[in-house]
């Protein structure tokens, strides 16, 4: 299954000139960014009706179609529902063990619920789906996206090592499977590797087979040039439905968003990078860059300053198993919307 767009005699130009992001990549992503905030605020409601949910029924939700998409029919649902809520605590497995390695594999949540917003609540009361870390401790998360990729991927491990930190990276099967040595070397350095699914499709228009097809493959191709498998997973674009998520918790991942981005992958400039990504910069935050898919020389510019700046403020970079490790056991019901950080809020 090797990629012909990523084979090594493809020239520079065709590379960069990648479409990674297919169609109207801003509009894309902004509604991806409204369709995350808006599940977000849903999961929140989620976390306080959706014990309820499951005390009525005993095991899931009786409304509501399996196989439902992201959509913003839900509302009416969630009001009429939110007013009964009862505050109790969802019922968590008895594996709590923080996963700070790449080996570490979690559980299944079982019985997954059927609904977007009870299944964002019940990853997020295990601490398995995260737009930021816990906003109480001064320690940030670098991502890095769309790698590993033969011209950047080696340049922002320079840069992290300069700076004797650590990131995280979500990696692209068949770029894995391409370049697997590069991956290496980001696990070497101490960096965590992340799945990103085989062909950075957009999940929620994909079966179930095959979402499970993008992701398997990817974490095979990671187990192959490492040695481990990933625990965490990010959807491209960011977005999500049931079928991911349900997944997602079937294949024991944690998934991952972010709260803190610059859209680098448009290129605005090395100093609109840096500021942006501190602008949104704060406790716990997820950090997105991109290592791959297309010209990444001014994520790569802007780095020094962003790591040097967030430093002198008192931030410790840390990897995604870290920020899972320090977050509350039972976060669900401390999500509060005051302290919800949209991840593309920003309007340039
Ligand atoms: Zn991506």
């Amino acid at each position: 299954m090797k990629s012909r767009e990523f084979g090594v005699l493809m020239s520079r130009q065709d590379y960069e000139n990648y479409v990674l992001f297919p169609r109207r990549p801003y509009v894309g992503t902004r509604r991806s960014a409204i369709i995350i905030a808006f599940c977000a605020i849903l999961g929140l409601v989620g976390s306080l009706t959706l014990s309820v949910a499951f005390s009525s029924t005993g095991s899931r939700a009786s409304s509501g179609s399996g196989s439902s998409t992201i959509s913003y029919t839900t509302t009416q649902w969630t009001l009429t529902h939110a007013i009964t809520a009862t505050p109790q605590r969802q019922p968590t497995s008895g594996t709590t063990t923080p996963v700070l390695s790449n080996s570490s594999s979690t559980s299944p949540i079982t019985p997954f619920p059927t609904l977007l917003w009870q299944e964002i609540a019940a990853l997020q009361a295990q601490n398995r789906f995260l737009y930021y870390g816990n906003q109480s401790i001064p320690e940030v998360a670098l991502t890095f996206d769309d790698g590993p990729n033969p011209y950047y991927t080696q340049q922002v491990l320079a840069v992290l090592q300069q700076y004797g930190i650590k990131a995280t990276f979500f990696c692209i099967g068949r770029q894995v499977a391409q370049y697997p040595s590069l991956v290496k070397q980001e696990y070497a350095a101490g960096n965590v590797i992340g799945n990103h699914t085989w062909s950075h499709a957009n999940l929620t228009q994909l079966s179930s087979d095959t979402i499970l097809t993008q992701i398997n493959t990817t974490s095979d191709a990671i187990q192959q040039a490492i040695g481990v498998r990933p625990t965490f997973f990010r959807p491209p674009y960011g977005v999500i439905n049931t079928n991911v998520l349900t997944q997602a918790n079937q294949l024991g991942l944690t998934t991952i968003v972010w709260n803190d981005e610059a859209r680098d992958w448009t290129t605005p400039g090395i100093s609109v990078i840096s500021s942006r990504i501190l602008g949104l910069a704060g406790n716990g935050a997820i950090i997105l860059l991109h290592d791959g898919g297309g010209n990444r020389s001014q994520t790569v510019a802007a780095l020094p300053t962003i790591i040097t700046s967030l430093q002198q403020q008192g931030y410790t970079f840390v990897t995604l198993p870290q920020m899972v490790h320090d977050l509350p056991q039972h976060p669900a019901s401390n999500i509060a919307p005051t302290s919800m950080s949209i991840p593309t809020s920003v309007v340039y």
